[in-house]
């Protein structure tokens, strides 16, 4: 009885909140699956309406995700830094256009990601 307690509760635990992020999984339950799973490699991020396992409503209202852009901004401002000091503690010499160009091309790569982390993070700030 009290192994069997023990086997539901490790079950239904909630991951670590880095982890729940960064897998994209509910903010209620930690199970759920936020986005649809692509079907292809070129097809955007669709954010499903509700949790598959807990049922609880990702779109709350219209405009909810508004407040979810300054924190795509923040991470796009993150990643631009790093990239900026990667690059100049490896490539001190390399000239200031194509550092720009090689950081613009980084936010590119990663504005998708961007996209479906900042709204999951906003949702885990604000989950009413
Ligand atoms: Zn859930």
């Amino acid at each position: 009885m009290k192994f069997t307690a023990m086997m539901t509760s490790s079950k239904t635990r909630k991951p670590n909140l880095f982890i729940r992020i960064l897998k994209e999984k509910c903010p209620n339950c930690g199970l759920g699956e936020v986005y649809e799973k692509k079907k292809h490699f070129w097809q955007l991020p669709v954010m499903n309406d509700k949790c598959g396992h807990c049922h609880y409503y990702f779109d709350r209202e219209p405009g909810y995700f508004l407040g979810a852009m300054y924190i795509s901004y923040g991470l796009a401002v993150f990643q631009g830094i790093v990239t900026f000091l990667v690059l100049y503690a490896f490539f001190p010499t390399l000239p200031t256009l194509n550092v720009v160009l090689i950081i613009l091309a980084v936010i590119c790569v990663f504005s998708l990601k961007n996209y479906k982390l900042s709204r999951i993070i906003y949702m885990h700030i604000f989950p009413e």
